[in-house]
């Protein structure tokens, strides 16, 4: 058993018993329960009817970007291979109406955004003219607030320091920079060719343009990738000293991913290496000093996410953690997926049906859920669990009008197992995951998910480690 801080202990004998397939839940329910009877109209209601006076919130928006110049080969993103920048252009051009049709619909006066979020695909495939372009076509329908959380998702490889500016000047603040892994090795299997000086290059000018957060992602049990290689790459990181880290875990599910089939099976590290490089990987970052949040994610103790989850504020959504998830999300571009109210929608997946539906002035979504009384009450436990280890029995019964132990009987009764490893521990007024659990909290949640009940083996789902 590795214990790595007081509230982090890795013991992989815990994990490998207890790791099953799982969602992340960037929602509850997640987007596979989505169902095609909530539709364009649907989403109407909800965006006319969004919370309105004084209780009205902030909105949050996002804006996914799917195009890419090449393919890395691990990706199970929704995205668009290609060079051709005449597909962005047209792609503005409809992010553009969907911004009108979707804004058209809110309130008088509901139009302030305290949070919004680039995300791909690749976004730094669009020209500096395009970035200008599509923030302008966001500001004449929104008001971005002065203190907002304005992120972007980074390609280091399509990226130089007048990139950067031009970003800074549009208002961006915050950014994650994609790095994966530095072995060379592991980028040949991935096709991502990706050096150190382009990726550093890119921090550093993000520093002197003015952005307060950077974050930057690894993935863990790519091909090739070793203990000593894997270690290397996080002593580099480390030595960058970015505000968070995310350490995903590569699924590699070649039946539902295309371009995984290109990874060949023989570079694949073994179960038993994943762990160590998992292992080594959340030793270095602790003894760096970075706070390990829940779920991949790690940050730095000054860091807005762990003085959130200190001061009991944090929140998950589409994005990963947030310290401004109360915010509705307003989505644009193909595949995003809206929260507005009680209700999730998923725009299309296709750029034709896209184009088709707004040439047609309906908003494009294509499935969603309205979430019932069930559904909010196991939202908001999923959410207490991933985000702040612990449950307030008394919260939610207050909250939700329940007996929490009449209602979650077999629930509890399926938590016992893990209660008896040591993972949870199910108190009068509470239930606390405990520091072996935390890497396991995904595992934990699963037990409060209706849907999983018949199908928590199933294989659509990534590896919880
Ligand atoms: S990993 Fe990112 S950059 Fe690579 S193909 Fe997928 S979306 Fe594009």
């Amino acid at each position: 058993m590795n214990s790595f801080s007081e509230n982090l202990v890795f013991d992989p004998p815990i994990i490998r018993r207890f790791d099953v397939n799982g969602p992340r839940y960037t929602s509850y329910p997640t987007a596979d329960r989505f169902v095609e009877t909530f539709n364009a109209d649907s989403s109407k209601h909800w965006l006319r009817n969004r919370t309105s006076g004084a209780s009205r919130q902030q909105l949050s928006l996002y804006f996914h970007i799917p195009f890419c110049n090449t393919i890395c080969y691990y990706c199970a993103c929704n995205k668009i291979i290609t060079k051709d920048h005449g597909r962005s252009a047209k792609y503005l051009k409809y992010l553009g109406k969907e911004l009108a049709l979707q804004s058209s619909y809110l309130a008088e006066g509901d139009n302030e955004v305290a949070q919004l979020h680039w995300g791909g695909g690749t976004p730094t495939f669009l020209a500096h003219d395009e970035m200008r372009q599509l923030m302008a076509s966001t500001r004449k329908h929104f008001r971005l607030v002065d203190d907002g959380e304005y992120s972007i998702e980074v390609d280091p490889r399509k990226v130089d320091r007048a990139t950067v500016e031009v970003l800074g000047e549009l208002g961006f603040n915050r950014m994650s920079v994609g790095v994966q892994d530095f072995d060379e090795s592991v980028q040949q299997a991935v096709n991502r060719i990706q050096s150190e000086a382009e990726t550093f290059a890119v921090i550093d000018a993000a520093r002197a343009n003015g952005f307060r957060s950077i974050s930057i992602d690894l993935i863990y049990g790519l091909p090739r990738q070793t203990v000593s290689g894997f270690k290397r790459t996080l002593d580099r990181i480390i030595a960058a000293s970015p505000d968070r880290l995310s350490i995903y875990n590569y699924a590699h599910l070649p039946s539902l991913f295309k371009p995984q089939r290109r990874i060949l099976e023989s570079d694949m590290p073994t179960a038993d290496a994943r762990l160590q490089i998992l292992s080594m990987a959340i030793g270095k970052l602790t003894d760096a000093g970075y706070v390990f949040i829940g779920m991949d994610h790690f940050a730095k103790p000054d860091d807005e996410l762990a003085v959130a989850q200190r001061q009991g504020r944090l929140h998950r959504n589409f994005q990963g953690y947030s310290t401004h998830s109360d915010c509705d999300m307003l989505s644009f571009g193909i595949s995003s997926i809206s929260k507005v109210g009680p209700s999730y929608c998923q725009n299309v997946k296709t750029l034709d049906e896209y184009y088709e539906r707004l040439d047609s002035g309906q908003l494009p979504v294509f499935r969603g859920i309205e979430l019932d009384a069930d559904d909010i009450l196991r939202r908001s436990i999923i959410q207490s669990l991933m985000c702040h280890f612990e449950l307030s029995l008394e919260s939610v019964e207050a909250e939700h009008g329940i007996d929490f132990r009449t209602y979650f009987a077999p629930e509890l009764a399926a938590l016992r197992e893990m209660v008896q490893a040591g993972l949870v521990r199910v108190e009068d007024r509470r239930i606390v995951v405990l520091p072996p659990g935390r890497m396991l909290v995904r595992a934990i949640s699963m037990v409060f998910d209706k849907f999983l009940c018949a199908d928590r083996e199933s294989k659509r789902y990534s590896k919880v480690i």
